[in-house]
C-alpha cells in the first residue's frame, strides 16, 4: 500500500490539502480532465468561500454568548454530563424534570406525550429545547417538526447548544434541505463551535449528503489536528459515492500516514459505498486491506465483504470469499442466499442452506425465507415440504414473514390444501397472505373455498382491495361457477369498484368463460373504460371456442374503433387457425402491421406443424425463431422438441433437448411422450428417472406418459409401481390418470385390475368406458363388452362415437355379424352419430371375417374417403383365409392408387399367393417390393423381468442369455414335432431350404421373449410379451403349445389384440 503512495507526495502537514490536489493530479492524470471541483475550491481562500455561503463574516467571529453552556471543543453529549452541569444550577428544577421526562418518553416512542410534556412548560430552556428537538429528530425521525421546534426556539431568542445543531444537521441531511444546513453551518460559526469535531463530522457527511463535496472538504479541512476516524471515514465514503473511487483510496493511506488508523467503521463506510457504485476492483482492495490488517475475524467486516460481492454482481467471489472465512454467521449465510435467489440461482440457494446447516451455523427467519422461496420458485413440492419440516423444527412457522413464505411456497407448489393448513395456522392474516392465497384459489378455480376466505377477512376486519376482487372472479371464471361470479358482482358494485377497467376484464372474461356471452357483450357495450385488454378478451374467447368468422367480425371492428391489435389479439388468432397455411397468412399479416412476434406466436404456429406433419415447415419456423432470438424460451423449445417429436425426428428433438440450460416438467413430458409414441418405452423410464435426478417433480401429465410407456410393452410390474406412486401422491382417483390407469391394466391384460380401477374413480366419463369396454373387445369377451355398456347407460351418460367404436370392435373380435349391424344402426338413428371412417373399417373387418368379402368391398368402394389405404388392407388380410386371389388383386390396386408406403400390401398378397400355391406369383410380388420403396416398421418384442424391460428383433443374438434362450427353442421345437406341430413354411420366402425356413421362423421376435420368459421367471407364473406389429400364425401355434405342454399362461399383446394362451388354446378367433 504505502508503495503505491510516494512519500515525497505526501501532505507534510496534516491538513495541506493543496499537496492532496498536487498529490491527486499526480498520481492519475485523467483526473486533471475531470477533477474534483472541491480541489479547485479548496485552492481559493477558504473564507471567501464561507463568506460566500455565511449570512456572517466568517472574518467577524460573534463573540459566543454568554449563557452558551458550552465552550467550543467542549461539548457535552453525555447524560451524566448535562446532568452534572445542571446540579450546577444550569436549568432550572421544571426544565430539568420535563427535559428527563421528554428523554424518557422519546426514547419509548411516545411522541404525542412529549408534545405535551413540553407545551406545559411556561419558559424552555435550551436544555428543554434540546431534548424536544433531539426527541423528535433521533427518536422520530420526524424531520421537518424538529426543525419547525428549531425556528420557534430561535424565534424565542434562545441560543442553541451543540447538542441542538446536531439534531438540526442530521435533520437537514435527511430531508435534503442545503439552505437550511448552511445557514446551520453559519450559526455554528457564529458561535465559534467550528473547530468542535463532532458538529465538524456531522457537517461533512451532511454536505456529502447533499452532493456538496467542496464544502465537505472545506470543513474536514478546518478541522485540522482534531480529525478522527470518523471525519477521515466520512469524507473517504463521500468520495467513493461521488464517484472519486481512486482518490478514496489514496485517502485511506493520508489517514494512516497521519496517524489515525482505519476501524471498521472506515472499512465498512468503503466496502458500503462500492457496492452502491458497483466498483468491485476497489472491494477487493478493501479485501487485501482488510486481511494485511487483520480484520478478518471482524464478522461484521466479513458479512460487508460478503454483502459488497453479491451486490456488485461477483458471486463467485463471494463464493470464494466464503470458503476463506474464519468467522461466520447467519448473516453472511443469509447474504449468500439472498444473492443466488436474486439472480435465479435457487438451485445453489438450497446448496447454501444445507451448507450452512453443515457447518452448524442456525438459520434464522430470513435464512427460512430464503429456502421457502427457493422451493417456490423451482416449483418443487418435496423439496418445499422438506423445508417446512425444517421450520416446524425450528419453531419459526408461525413467524408471519417465514409462514407467509411456506403459504405461498405451497400455493406455488400446486398445493392447495397444505398452503391452506399452513394460513389457517398463522395467528395473524394481512392482506397481502390472504391476496395470495385467494390468488391461488383463483388459479385452481376453487371458487367456494375462496369466496370463504374471501368472507372470513371481512369478518377479521380486512378491507380488500382490486387484487382480491380479481382473484375472486378469475376462480369463478375458471369453474364456471356463474352464481358464485354474480354475487362477487354484486360486492363489486357495493364497493364500487367495478367500472376499473381490470376488473371489468375479469367480469368480461368470467361472463364468457361461463357461456354468458349475452351478459359478457353487455358488459363489453356498457363498459366505458374500455381498453385492449377488453377487446382481446372477447377475440380469445372466440378464438378459442373456435368461432373464427366472430372472431375476425370483432378483429376488425377492434381496429375501426382505434384499438390497435396487439401481440395477443394476433396470437389469440393465429392459434383459431385450423391448419398451417391459415396460421402462417395471419403471420405474415401481423408482421405487416409492424407487431412483432413473440414467444406465443411462435409456439401457436409449430402446434400447426405438430398436427400437420409439415416438418419443412417447422424447420423453416426453427431457423426464423434463432434469428429472431427467441429460440431461448422455455416454451418455445419445448414445442420445438414436441414438433420433431411428432414428426418422426426423434434425433433432433434429443438434440434440441441436450442444447438447453434449463429444463421444466413440461420439456421432460414431451420427450418422454415422444420416446413412448416411437416404441422406444425403456428410454422413456430412463428419462423419468433422470428428470427425478434432475430435481423436476413430475406432474399428472408426466405419469400419465409414463402409464403409456408401460402400456405399450406391457410391462405390468413398472406399471404397478407408478400406481403406487399415484396412490402415495393422491393423484389415483384424477379421471384423466384413472383412465390411463385402465387403459395400463387392459393391455397388460389384467382385466380385474381394470375393474378395481375403474370401480374406485369417483367419477367416470365416456373415456372411461369406452377404454374399459374397448379391452374387453381385445380380450374377445363380448359379454362383458355389452354389460359394461350398459353399465355405462345406467350411469345416464349418453355413448359417443368412441364408445361405439370400442362396441363394435367387440362384436368383430367375436366374429358376431349381426350384433354389429344392430351397434351400427343403433348409433345412427338413437343416438344421431354420424359414422366416422373408423366405424366403416370395423365394419368392413367385421364383414372379411365372417366370409362377406363381396359386402366388404362394395361398402368400401361407396365410402367418401378416396385413399382409403387402412380399409383396402384390412380387405386384403381378410382374403387369405377365404382363398380370395381375384379380390386381394384388386385390393392391392387400390393401395398402390393411395401411394401405401408401407410394406403390409406386399406381404399379404403374397401370403395369399403363397396360400393359393402360385409360387410364381409370389416371386414377382417380392421383386415388386424390392423395386418399390417400402417401408417397414421392423418387428420388435418386449418381456419385463425383474423390473427390466428385454427388447428382441428378429435373429437377435445380443442378449446375454442368447445361448440358452436358442437351446431352449430348439428343445422346445423338437418337443413339439413329436406332438404334431407343423412348422407354417409357407410363411417365409421361397428360395431356401425347408430347414433355413425354419430356423427363420424360430427365430421371431415373439419366441425369443416367450423363451426368455420361461428361462427366467418362475414355474406356473403368467409370461406377458409385447409385440408392435401382428403375431404370426406359427406363433400363435407355437405359443399355444407351449401353454399347454408348459403349464403357463402367456399373453402376448400385439398391434391388434390381446392374446391370452392358455391350455393350448387362445382367447381370439384370429388363426381358426
Ligand atoms: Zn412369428
Ligand atoms: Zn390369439
Amino acid at each position: 500500500m504505502g508503495s503505491q503512495c510516494p512519500q515525497a507526495l505526501a501532505p507534510s502537514s496534516v491538513a495541506d490539502f493543496s499537496q492532496f490536489q498536487q498529490h491527486f493530479r499526480l498520481q492519475d492524470p485523467s483526473v486533471l480532465s475531470l477533477p474534483p471541483s472541491a480541489f479547485l475550491a479548496l485552492a481559493s481562500s477558504p473564507a471567501s468561500l464561507i463568506s460566500e455561503i455565511s449570512p456572517f463574516s466568517a472574518s467577524s467571529p460573534a463573540d459566543p454568548p454568554a449563557f452558551c453552556r458550552s465552550k467550543p471543543g467542549q461539548l457535552a453529549f453525555s447524560e451524566g454530563k448535562e446532568q452534572d452541569d445542571a446540579g450546577q444550577g444550569g436549568p432550572d428544577e421544571d426544565n430539568f424534570r420535563a427535559s428527563f421526562q421528554i428523554r424518557k418518553l422519546a426514547s419509548s416512542g411516545h411522541l404525542e406525550e412529549v408534545n405535551e410534556v413540553f407545551r406545559s412548560l411556561l419558559q424552555p430552556d435550551a436544555y428543554a429545547w434540546s431534548a424536544v428537538i433531539s426527541a423528535y429528530s433521533n427518536f422520530g425521525c420526524d424531520y421537518a417538526q424538529a426543525l419547525e421546534f428549531y425556528h420557534e426556539m430561535i424565534n424565542t431568542s434562545v441560543v442553541p447548544d451543540g447538542h441542538v445543531l446536531l439534531e438540526v444537521l442530521r435533520a437537514c441531511s435527511n430531508l435534503l434541505d442545503l439552505g437550511q444546513g448552511m445557514h446551520t453551518h453559519s450559526c455554528i460559526l457564529k458561535y465559534g463551535l467550528d473547530s468542535d469535531v463532532y458538529l465538524g463530522n456531522a457537517l461533512v457527511s451532511m454536505y456529502a449528503k447533499l452532493g456538496n463535496l467542496d464544502c465537505a472538504c472545506l470543513v474536514f479541512k478546518k478541522l485540522m489536528h482534531r480529525r478522527d476516524v470518523v471525519s477521515w471515514s466520512t469524507l473517504i465514503q463521500a468520495y467513493m459515492e461521488h464517484g472519486y473511487s481512486f482518490e478514496a483510496y489514496d485517502l485511506l493511506d493520508h489517514m494512516q500516514q497521519e496517524g489515525v488508523q482505519p476501524n471498521e467503521f472506515t472499512l465498512v463506510c468503503l466496502l458500503k459505498a462500492c457496492s452502491n457504485i458497483g466498483e468491485v476492483e476497489y472491494g477487493e482492495r478493501i479485501h487485501s486491506f482488510v486481511i494485511e490488517h487483520g480484520f478478518e475475524c471482524n464478522l461484521f467486516i466479513g458479512n460487508t465483504l460478503m454483502d459488497m460481492y453479491v451486490k456488485c454482481d461477483s458471486l463467485e467471489r463471494a463464493q470464494i470469499l466464503l470458503s476463506k472465512l474464519l468467522k461466520w454467521d447467519v448473516l453472511t449465510w443469509s447474504i449468500i442466499m439472498g444473492g443466488f435467489a436474486g439472480r435465479g440461482l435457487f438451485q445453489e440457494t438450497l446448496e447454501a442452506f444445507k451448507k450452512m446447516q453443515e457447518n452448524g451455523v442456525m438459520p434464522d427467519e430470513v435464512s427460512y425465507v430464503y429456502l421457502a422461496k427457493a422451493c417456490q420458485s423451482l416449483e418443487s413440492l418435496r423439496q418445499g415440504s422438506l423445508a417446512h419440516s425444517l421450520i416446524v423444527e425450528s419453531g419459526l412457522e408461525l413467524h408471519p414473514l417465514v409462514g407467509g413464505a411456506v403459504v405461498e411456497m405451497y400455493i406455488r407448489c400446486r398445493s392447495l390444501e397444505d398452503a391452506c393448513a399452513m394460513f389457517s395456522r398463522l395467528p395473524k392474516h394481512d392482506l397481502s397472505i390472504l391476496n395470495v392465497l385467494l390468488s391461488g384459489y383463483g388459479q385452481n378455480g376453487l371458487s367456494q373455498k375462496a369466496y370463504q376466505i374471501f368472507l372470513s377477512m371481512e369478518q377479521e376486519g380486512i378491507e380488500p382491495d382490486n387484487v382480491t376482487f380479481e382473484s375472486l372472479i378469475r376462480a369463478c371464471s375458471i369453474s364456471g361457477d356463474l352464481e358464485q361470479g354474480k354475487q362477487v358482482h354484486c360486492r363489486l358494485v357495493k364497493f364500487g369498484i367495478e367500472s376499473w377497467v381490470r376488473i371489468g376484464n375479469a367480469l368480461i372474461d368470467m361472463y364468457s368463460e361461463c357461456g354468458f356471452f349475452e351478459e359478457a357483450y353487455e358488459l363489453f357495450d356498457e363498459s366505458s373504460e374500455l381498453d385492449v385488454v377488453t377487446w382481446n378478451i372477447l377475440i380469445s374467447w372466440l378464438a378459442h371456442t373456435r368461432q373464427v368468422k366472430e372472431a375476425m367480425f370483432y378483429f376488425e371492428r377492434m381496429q375501426h374503433e382505434g384499438f390497435l391489435p396487439n401481440q395477443v389479439t394476433w396470437n389469440a388468432l393465429i392459434g383459431a387457425q385450423f391448419d398451417f397455411e391459415g396460421a402462417i397468412q395471419l403471420f405474415g399479416q401481423m408482421q405487416q402491421g409492424g407487431i412483432a412476434p413473440n414467444e406465443i406466436t411462435f409456439v401457436c404456429i409449430l402446434q400447426k406443424c405438430c398436427r400437420s406433419g409439415c416438418l419443412e415447415q417447422g424447420m423453416q419456423l426453427h431457423s426464423d425463431i434463432v434469428k429472431v432470438g427467441l429460440d431461448v424460451e422455455l416454451v418455445v423449445q419445448n414445442t420445438l422438441i414436441d414438433m420433431y417429436a411428432k414428426n418422426n425426428c426423434l434425433e433432433t428433438a434429443c438434440l434440441v433437448f441436450g442444447t438447453l440450460t434449463k429444463r421444466d416438467v413440461i420439456t421432460w413430458n414431451v420427450l418422454i411422450a415422444g420416446h413412448t409414441m416411437h416404441n422406444h418405452a425403456q428410454e422413456s423410464f430412463n428419462l423419468f428417472q433422470r428428470m427425478q435426478q434432475d430435481g423436476v417433480d413430475p406432474d399428472r401429465a408426466t405419469y400419465v406418459g409414463i402409464l403409456q410407456a408401460c402400456s405399450s410393452i406391457a410391462t405390468l410390474e413398472h406399471g404397478r409401481q407408478i400406481h403406487n406412486l399415484l396412490i402415495d401422491r393422491g393423484l389415483e382417483l384424477d379421471l384423466h390418470v384413472g383412465n390411463t390407469l385402465i387403459d395400463f391394466y387392459t393391455k397388460c391384460g389384467e382385466m380385474e385390475y381394470a375393474h378395481v380401477v375403474l370401480n374406485r374413480l369417483p367419477e367416470r366419463d365416456e373415456v372411461t368406458w369406452s377404454t374399459i369396454i374397448s379391452g374387453h373387445a381385445k380380450h374377445c369377451d363380448y359379454a362383458l363388452a355389452c354389460q359394461c355398456f350398459s353399465d355405462m347407460q345406467s350411469e345416464r351418460l349418453e355413448p359417443t362415437g368412441g364408445v361405439f367404436l370400442s362396441v363394435l370392435s367387440a362384436c368383430s373380435h367375436a366374429c358376431l355379424l349381426d350384433n354389429g349391424c344392430f351397434y351400427f344402426r343403433l348409433m345412427q338413428q338413437d343416438h344421431g352419430i354420424v359414422p366416422s371412417v373408423d366405424h366403416f373399417m370395423v365394419l368392413v373387418e367385421l364383414f372379411g371375417k365372417v366370409g362377406c368379402l363381396k359386402e366388404a368391398e362394395d361398402l368400401l368402394e361407396t365410402l367418401p374417403w378416396i385413399s382409403n389405404t387402412v380399409g383396402w388392407m384390412t380387405l386384403l388380410g381378410s382374403c387369405k383365409k377365404r382363398g380370395s386371389v381375384e379380390l386381394a388383386r384388386q385390393c392391392f390396386d387400390h393401395l398402390m392408387k393411395a401411394r401405401s408406403k408401407s410394406s403390409s400390401g406386399f406381404v399379404l398378397l403374397s401370403n395369399v399367393y403363397a396360400h393359393a400355391g402360385l409360387e410364381e406369383a409370389v416371386d414377382e410380388i417380392v421383386s415388386l417390393r424390392k423395386r418399390a420403396d417400402t417401408w417397414k416398421q421392423p418387428a420388435r418384442a418386449y418381456i419385463e423381468i425383474d423390473n427390466q424391460v428385454h427388447d428382441f428383433v428378429v435373429g437377435d443374438t445380443s442378449h446375454s442369455r442368447s445361448e440358452e434362450i436358442y437351446s431352449t427353442l430348439t428343445r422346445i421345437n423338437t418337443e413339439l414335432k413329436e406332438a404334431g406341430y407343423r412348422p407354417h413354411v409357407a410363411l417365409v420366402q421361397r428360395g431356401s431350404s425347408l430347414e433355413q425356413k425354419e430356423k427363420s421362423l424360430w427365430a421371431h421376435s415373439e419366441k425369443l421373449a416367450v423363451a426368455l420368459g420361461l428361462l427366467s421367471t418362475p414355474e406356473g407364473t403368467t409370461i406377458r410379451v409385447a409385440k408392435n406389429l401382428r403375431v404370426c400364425a406359427d406363433c400363435h401355434d407355437v405359443a399355444k403349445l407351449i401353454s399347454r405342454k408348459e403349464r403357463r399362461d402367456i399373453i402376448i399383446k400385439d398391434s391388434h389384440c390381446l392374446h391370452h394362451f392358455k391350455d393350448g388354446d387362445c382367447c381370439c378367433k384370429e388363426f381358426d
